[in-house]
Order: C-alpha cells, then sequence, then structure tokens
C-alpha cells in the first residue's frame, strides 16, 4: 500500500489560481493523496502567489517565511511555489528562497501534478493507477480556459509574469466541466487574463463564442459565466452568443481602469472612453437586463485631479452594477513604474474613497429597483442561518429555508436590497422561467 501524502494548497489573488489550485488538488486527489486543513499538517504545500500588487505579493513572501520555519523543524517537508511570483526569474527566487524545493512558473506547459510526482520521487504507478476519491466541487467553480496575454498595458505586470497567450483545447476544457458537473458542480466560471482572445492560437481558430455554444449543451450544467473582458475585444458574435444561449448569464466583467482618453492612452488600453461607451450601449440594446461590472485603477501616473473628476462622471454615465477599485502601486518591470509615482498617498486614497462613495450610490439604487421582484438564484451554501447564492446577474442574494436547497435553482422574491446584497424569501424550487428577452433594467442614465 502506499504512504498517504497530506497536501495543502495556499492560494492568493485572482480567480485564476483559485480554479488552479482546485484543479491541481482534483489530481492529486486521483492519485491518492489527501488534503490537510492547515500547511502546518501537511507533508506538502503548494502556494499560488501573486504580484499584481505589492500588498499580494508580501503575502506571499511572509507565508513563505512561516513555511521557512516549519521546514527547519521537518527537513522532509515539501514546498512548491506557484503562481505569478514564480514566473520571474528562476535563480534570483532560488537566491531569495533557498528552502523551496520547486517554483513552477505560470508560462510552463508541464503539467503541476507530474512535477509534484517528480518531486516527491514517486513512481510510474501514481501516474496511471486512479486510486483517491475526488472531493464534490463546488456549486460554482472556475475552469482556466486561457493562460497568459499578449498586450502590453503600461502598469500590468501578467504578461511578464503568465507568458504569451495559451488556449486550452475546447475537448478538454468540456471533458473538465462534465468531470465538474458529475460531481455537482452546476456553475461554471471559464477563466482568462483576456477571455475574448480565447481560441485564436489553436488549429483550427475557434472563438469564444464558438466554445460558449459546446459548452451550452453539456446536461446538468445550468449557468456558464465568463471573465475577463477587454472592450476592443468583445465582438458582436460574444454578444450574440450572450443574448441567445441560455446558460450564457447577463453579467459581463469589462475593466475601464479610467475614465479619461490621456489616462487610458498612457495606459496604453487600446480605446477611448466613446469606445467603451458604445460597447455598452451595445450590450444593453441586445441583452435584457445584463450586468457589467468594472474595474478602475486611481492615481495612475501623471492622473490629475480633473482627469480622475473625469473616471467619476463616466461612473455616472455608465452605472456599472459593481466597480473594483484599487490604487496604483508600480510593479518594476513594467513601463509605467519608470514614471514619476507622483500621486501622493492620501490623494489616491481620497479618490479611491470618492469612487467607492459613488458606487455605493449607484448600485444601491440599481439593486433596489429589484425589490417586489422574483428572481432565479443557484443556491450556493448556507451562512448564519440563511441559504445564499447568485442571480444571473451576479447578486448575492440571501433567504430562508428550512430543507438544504444547496446546488439547487430557485425563485426568490426580493424583500430587500443594499448596495452589496440581496435579501428575499423563497417562492418555488422549480428552475426558471424562460429569460426575458425585451426591455433592458437599467439604461444608462
Ligand atoms: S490586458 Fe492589460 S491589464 Fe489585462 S492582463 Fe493583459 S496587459 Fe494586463
Amino acid at each position: 500500500m502506499r504512504a498517504v501524502t497530506n497536501y495543502h494548497i495556499w492560494t492568493i489573488g485572482c480567480q485564476m489560481n483559485e480554479a488552479d489550485a482546485r484543479r491541481l488538488g482534483d489530481e492529486l486527489d486521483v492519485v491518492g493523496f489527501a488534503p490537510a486543513e492547515s500547511a502546518e499538517d501537511a507533508d506538502l504545500v503548494v502556494l499560488y502567489s501573486c504580484v499584481v500588487r505589492q500588498a499580494a505579493e508580501n503575502k506571499v513572501h511572509n507565508q513563505l517565511m512561516r513555511l521557512r520555519e516549519v521546514k527547519r523543524r521537518r527537513p522532509d517537508y515539501k514546498i512548491v511555489l506557484a503562481g505569478c511570483l514564480a514566473g520571474e526569474e528562476t535563480a534570483a527566487l532560488q537566491r531569495a528562497y533557498p528552502f523551496v524545493d520547486l517554483f513552477v512558473s505560470p508560462k510552463a506547459d508541464i503539467s503541476l501534478r507530474n512535477q509534484i510526482l517528480d518531486l516527491l520521487d514517486l513512481d510510474q504507478r501514481y501516474r496511471q493507477e486512479p486510486e483517491g476519491a475526488q472531493r464534490a466541487p463546488g456549486v460554482s467553480a472556475g475552469v482556466t480556459i486561457h493562460q497568459g496575454c499578449n498586450r502590453r498595458c503600461t502598469y500590468c505586470i501578467i504578461p511578464f509574469r503568465r507568458g504569451p497567450e495559451r488556449s486550452r483545447r475546447p475537448a478538454e476544457i468540456r471533458a473538465e466541466i462534465e468531470g465538474l458537473v458529475q460531481r455537482g458542480t452546476r456553475e461554471v466560471v471559464l477563466l482568462s487574463q483576456i477571455v475574448e482572445r480565447y481560441g485564436w492560437d489553436l488549429q483550427p481558430r475557434t472563438t469564444l463564442a464558438e466554445l460558449l455554444t459546446l459548452l451550452n449543451e453539456i446536461e446538468g450544467l445550468e449557468r456558464i459565466r465568463f471573465l475577463t473582458s477587454y472592450p476592443v475585444d468583445f465582438g458582436t458574435d460574444l454578444i450574440e452568443a450572450v443574448a441567445t444561449l441560455p446558460k450564457v448569464c447577463e453579467d459581463i466583467n469589462l475593466p475601464i481602469q479610467a475614465g479619461d482618453d490621456t489616462v487610458l492612452r498612457r495606459m496604453a488600453r487600446g480605446y477611448k472612453v466613446a469606445d467603451y461607451l458604445r460597447l455598452v450601449e451595445a450590450l444593453r440594446a441586445r441583452i435584457a437586463e445584463v450586468a457589467i461590472s468594472t474595474d478602475i485603477i486611481v492615481g495612475f501616473p501623471g492622473e490629475t485631479a480633473a482627469q480622475f473628476e473625469n473616471t467619476l462622471r463616466v461612473m455616472e454615465q455608465v452605472r456599472w452594477d459593481v466597480v473594483h477599485v484599487a490604487m496604483y502601486s508600480p510593479r518594476p518591470g513594467t513601463v509605467a513604474a519608470t514614471w514619476p509615482d507622483d500621486v501622493p498617498k492620501a490623494e489616491k486614497k481620497r479618490r479611491l474613497h470618492a469612487v467607492e462613495e459613488l458606487q455605493r450610490e449607484i448600485a444601491a439604487q440599481i439593486n433596489a429597483r429589484l425589490v417586489g421582484r422574483t428572481v432565479e438564484v443557484l443556491v450556493e451554501g448556507q451562512k448564519d442561518g440563511k441559504w445564499y447564492g447568485r442571480t444571473r446577474s451576479n447578486k448575492l442574494t440571501f433567504f430562508p429555508h428550512p430543507e438544504p436547497l444547496a446546488g439547487e435553482l430557485v425563485q426568490v422574491r426580493i424583500t430587500e436590497a443594499s448596495p452589496w446584497a440581496l435579501q428575499g424569501e423563497l417562492v418555488r424550487r422549480q428552475p426558471a422561467a424562460p429569460r426575458p428577452t425585451q426591455i433592458p433594467l437599467y439604461l444608462s442614465a
């Protein structure tokens, strides 16, 4: 009998790290490894790291320092560093973290599971004989479909760490999702840094719209989401796919980053505010009740107070459902990091709070319109005695019910709304009625 290897996976950062960690966990379970509650209880720990902001990189460093202490006590302890920090020069990383056993760059196409088996010196049987039982995945699971990015936004470190764009084959993605559905997943979130570029590198070439059409056929799968979108790549074929494929949710994550053309040009985003607004108009004209979220960076080098005010004006114009806002922080190796980081920290914070405050008002108004309506919710779990799940438009919704409901599609009548979540009562447990195709709920002001 094999000795069981206990593993622990620690993640930080984007949903792609979470999805990759879930997939690695599945692969390790199949070959008979067992998940450990904590890094200290494990024989092997894998860190999926993030360097998008300095704060995330600091957390990875702190975690590595904690693991160094474990390794001092237990020399057989194995530490694997994956994710974007490992995309850097391995020699420099080896000097900084000599106690790490394996660095796995996200640019590498070799299976992480096989590299781990090599590291542990485990024989060929592990590669061939499924032995372990896989844990149930979440009701909603992320699935990476495309890695890397060929663009060069001036503030962004990702292309350097994740490398050029590579798509996974449609059949491989479909097989992974069918496996998840068999184990209880009802919704998948297709992940990529730049999701509309999916399939351009494949032979034969394919598109995200074609992939969505293929995945829409999977029996037992209820919902499909995808992110992150890029404004100039979002084509009419994709708008049609979202509008017509029943499982594809009306939920688009479309980062604008700044609402000022000069700042956008310095970010090298490749579009103007007017291009973005045209796309929002096209989405809202064709897709009933589409929810659109965005990302905004405040305090980019050279961003004046007036340019920042333009971002607030665009927020009032577009009225996004959700805004993820972050203060600019220079990432060594990027073009913007060679420019003076000239917006003082206090001013960055002021801009951040101004975006948050305005968005709180807008989201409160958008969500208040749902009070009294009945919406379809996919139930994900229970918290503080209430069930929670998300609407097709990705609104977190809570409601009480005495029976188990996880994984079910239910109809919930909304009784209360806040900027962040909805409260309601269960109306029925049957699948939703056909989607409305007429009037958008919230038009731009
Ligand atoms: S599109 Fe720009 S922001 Fe997004 S990953 Fe690529 S370089 Fe970074």
